[in-house]
């Protein structure tokens, strides 16, 4: 953590983010009575190849949240959808595992027709959020233009990501997660400039309630990435996606135990701080595991609680702007 007065206040907040928790919370940031400039970087493991176009399933989910046309009930795709085209594409009996409605499918065409004329897929993220109305404070990098596809090493095989998650609903036991591609990846150019314009006080980073393994690690294995960020922070928080004990949603905690960890806020806290030793400065947790927290403080680990869940709007703001509070108090 850097010490020091300087203010923060115009560097935007950087918030790593999946598709799910850090999404809602991307939302709930962006709205936030501070009106600090966010600025989403977005896990690109998921994406994958459809029908010959490009998904980008966490990177819309965020794009989606940030500009209210999210459909909340779902957690994913557009509000006020429909589905002919999908509709039609069953009945010639194209591919039906993986649905698109008609607007989430207009964007996907968009994206295919600027990828194709040569844009990168940053450039293409920022286009298509300003088309959505993403208020003019938030922007929205994928990490990184290299593909890195996120593979699942399972009992019987290595598969797809969405294969695994969509197809088989997580139901087989993983061993091992993979991401191809990571290797000759590097950080998004934009988020390198963003990241290197934040001047000498640095800026405050919030890894979201997102999937350890699944969201935060294809981020912050991209070679480059963990030195760029801890180059430009002033401070790093983590926020648990392990609330009493389990995941509000999805396979962490499932994962979590398939790898032999103990699935708790504190399994989380002691996972990451292994993985990743000295990035996270403060971690959050759910105040339903603020009697977990007396050993981890005792280690001298800066562990706060509150009201993590973000069940509606009006509490995804709260969150963000206590927050917001906890990157500014000491400074
Ligand atoms: P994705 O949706 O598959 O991209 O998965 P993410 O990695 O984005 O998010 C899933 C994680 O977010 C799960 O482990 C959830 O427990 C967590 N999560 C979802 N909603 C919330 C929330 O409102 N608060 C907190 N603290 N965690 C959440
Ligand atoms: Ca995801």
């Amino acid at each position: 953590m850097r010490e020091g007065s300087g203010t923060t206040s115009d560097s935007p907040l950087v918030l790593l983010s999946g598709g799910g928790g850090g999404a809602r919370l991307a939302a709930g940031l962006s709205q936030s009575s501070a009106e600090r400039p966010l600025l989403v970087v977005t896990n690109t493991g998921d994406d994958f190849e459809h029908c010959g176009l490009t998904i980008c399933p966490d990177t819309d989910s965020v794009l989606y949240a940030v500009s209210k046309t999210i459909d909340r009930q779902r957690g994913w795709g557009r509000g006020e959808e429909s589905w002919a085209v999908f509709g039609e594409l069953k009945n010639l009996g194209g591919p039906d595992w993986f649905q698109l409605g008609d607007k989430d499918l207009a964007l996907h065409l968009a994206r295919a027709a600027m990828l194709s004329a040569g844009q990168g897929l940053a450039s293409v993220t920022q286009a298509l959020g300003y088309r959505l109305d993403v208020p003019s404070s938030v922007s929205v990098l994928p990490a990184t233009e290299s593909p890195v596809r996120t593979h699942v090493v399972t009992e019987q095989e290595t598969m797809a990501f969405q294969e695994y998650f969509v197809a088989h609903r997580c139901a087989p036991v993983l061993h091992d997660v993979v991401y191809e591609g990571i290797d000759s990846a590097s950080p998004a150019e934009q988020l390198r400039d963003a990241l290197g314009h934040v001047g000498a006080a640095g800026t405050d980073i919030v890894l979201g309630p997102s999937n350890p393994f699944l969201s935060l690690a294809p981020i912050l294995a991209i070679p480059g990435m963990q030195e760029l960020l801890r180059h430009a922070a002033r401070r790093v928080v983590a926020v648990s996606p392990i609330i009493g004990g389990q995941a509000l949603k999805g396979p962490a905690g499932k994962i979590m135990s398939e790898l032999g960890l103990d699935v708790s806020a504190e399994g989380w806290t002691r996972f990451m701080s292994e993985q990743y030793p000295g990035l996270v400065d403060v971690w959050v947790w759910d105040e339903t595991d603020q009697a977990l927290a007396g050993d981890l403080r005792s280690e001298g680990m800066d562990i706060r609680t509150t009201q993590t869940v973000m069940s509606d709007p009006s509490r995804a703001r709260a969150f963000g702007d206590w927050l917001l509070g906890v990157c500014d108090s000491g400074h």
